[in-house]
């Protein structure tokens, strides 16, 4: 009998906390899965380590400042070293790819990962910035392309799990939010919070930007537009919890009044590997909810205080180029909170400041996009410097 042929995946952000963990799932299911493409930004020595030990084709060092000591060091081996944010855009594209798994963090996740739409491949989608800038036109991109986007982020991950067998529309869909670590603070106890506590979430260990994102609600708020995208339903119809125990991943209720939701401990394992092996269910050797004793919580969302929240939710009402803004202003704004140059409200007094003053654009355009990028970083940068 014929072997079957592997599933060949791309992984752009291999070195960060998805990555890696994608990494493993490949691993643990290595008869299934191959690596033929790896990528990372400035991270080369865990790059050439991890192309040598999944026989990649072809790595991707996006920062071109370490071309030199990465191609030195896979000297070596048969696999081919590219640099630079347009070598990003090819590799994707390669013949040999099955999947293309986006697990870059913020903007700079678009354009590679429309550049995979366009080619027609499956994205397993964990970076949720390229939905919050340009949700409209990638999932337009991507019917015209025949690509599927499988969502990696747990909450989405959970409302597509409870998807699979329904074919009447949802009445609402109902995310799940841990409260990051100042659950129940006040705005002036948030004040005065430092970079390490932002920085310790209580149920999940991510990447820095979406740690900091989890702990201001932007990260719900991405969400939502996520959401709104990906299962085409308009934000009225998506409701936020705060759920301290991460447990439930997320609900979806019916018009009869059904409410579906997947649960498991948190570990991102799950959603990641569901993307690659959907339709179908993989073993991996994770734990097991006990149910005994089990007290969930749910809880509304105190959105005076975590306003990041609402900010995003009017991006998205307002639409056209602000939820670009709101993602460029609060990505340079982060990146100032984790060089510790502004204090933690910052991040959302900077964020509203920039969805007022930068100019609006209705129907954006790709290259919109890049120019709204581009001012408000400017701009946000400025604000910064006076601060
Ligand atoms: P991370 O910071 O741990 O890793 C980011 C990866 O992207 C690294 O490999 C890095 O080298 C690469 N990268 C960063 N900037 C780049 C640039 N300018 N050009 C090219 N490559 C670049 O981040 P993460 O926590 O793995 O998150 C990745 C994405 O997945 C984010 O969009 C995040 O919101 C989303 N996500 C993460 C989790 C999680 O548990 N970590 C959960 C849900 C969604
Ligand atoms: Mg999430």
């Amino acid at each position: 009998m014929e072997k079957h042929k592997k599933q060949a995946i791309a992984i752009l952000g291999s070195t960060g906390s998805i990555g890696v963990q994608c990494l493993d799932v490949i691993e643990l299911h290595s008869e299934l899965f191959e690596v033929t493409t790896l990528t990372s930004n400035n991270r080369w020595e865990l790059l050439a380590q991890q192309a040598i030990k999944f026989n990649a084709d072809s790595v991707v060092i996006a920062n071109e400042q370490h071309y030199d000591k990465l191609s030195e060091s896979l000297k070596d081996y048969p696999i081919k070293v590219y640099a630079g944010k347009e070598a990003l855009e090819q590799v994707v594209c390669g013949e040999n790819i099955d999947c293309v798994v986006s697990a870059l963090v913020g903007y700079a996740g678009l354009a590679p990962t429309i550049a995979a739409i366009k080619c027609g491949k499956k994205i397993a989608l964990a970076n949720k910035e390229t939905l919050v800038v340009a949700g409209e036109l990638v999932m337009r991109l991507a019917k015209e392309h025949n690509a599927p986007i499988i969502p990696v982020d747990s909450e989405h991950s959970a409302i597509f799990q409870s998807l699979v067998g329904e074919y009447t529309p949802v009445e609402k869909l109902i995310l799940t939010a841990s409260g990051g670590p100042f659950f129940g603070y006040s705005k002036q106890q948030l004040e005065s919070v430092t970079l390490a506590q932002a920085l310790n979430h209580p149920n999940w260990s991510m990447g820095n930007k979406i740690t900091i994102d989890s702990a201001t609600m932007m990260n719900k708020g991405f969400e939502v537009i996520e959401a709104r995208w990906l299962f085409d339903v308009p934000v009225s119809d998506i409701d936020v919890y705060v759920h301290r125990n991460s447990i439930v991943h997320s609900m979806i209720q019916f018009r009869d009044g059904a409410v579906k939701a997947q649960l498991g401990l948190p570990d991102m394992r799950q959603p990641i590997q569901y993307a690659l092996s959907f339709p179908i269910r993989l073993p991996l050797g994770n734990k097991r909810l006990d149910f005994a004793g089990m007290n969930l919580t749910f809880d509304k969302v105190d959105t005076d205080t975590f306003y990041s929240l609402r900010l995003a939710c009017e991006a998205i009402d307002k639409g056209g180029n602000l939820p670009c803004v709101l993602n460029a202003a609060n990505e340079v704004a982060v990146g100032a909170f984790l060089s510790e140059q502004i204090s933690f409200l910052d991040i959302p007094r900077l964020t509203q400041q920039a969805m007022k003053d930068i100019s609006f654009v209705g129907s954006p355009s790709l290259e919109d996009y890049h120019l709204t990028d581009l001012e408000t970083r400017k701009y946000v940068n400025k604000l910064i410097t006076k601060i």
